[in-house]
């Protein structure tokens, strides 16, 4: 299945404790069908010490979450919405695009296609 969901993207937690919020997404886990939000569903961790990078402790940091559980915001109509996918002709070229299925606009090209 294509990945309707990207890294960078803006998305709203539809369910679960986390509801309502609105984060970026830092990682796809594709394997798993799930998301890293940034700071989404935070638990505390024990980290160890890293030299010149952190000091060890409890830190907070953010688990994954089921990619069900979240849609993306439309870049364009700001509001959370299904992703489609289609094929465009950018001159020569045929592009295939993520778009909104609530108000139609392109929100991303995935890849060139020949
Ligand atoms: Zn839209």
């Amino acid at each position: 299945m294509a990945n309707k969901i990207l890294r960078g993207d803006t998305v709203l937690v539809m369910r679960g404790k986390e509801k309502g919020k609105t984060a970026t997404v830092l990682r796809v886990l594709r394997k798993e069908n799930k998301v890293l939000l940034k700071d989404v569903n935070l638990v505390k961790k024990h980290l160890k010490a890293i030299p010149n990078v952190r000091e060890g402790g409890v830190y907070e940091i953010e688990a994954p979450i089921d990619i069900s559980n979240v849609m993306l915001v439309c870049p364009s109509c700001k509001k959370p919405t299904r992703v489609g996918f289609k094929i465009i002709e950018e001159g020569q070229e045929k592009v295939k695009v993520r778009f909104c299925k609530k108000c139609n606009e392109v929100i991303d090209k995935v890849k060139r296609l020949r």
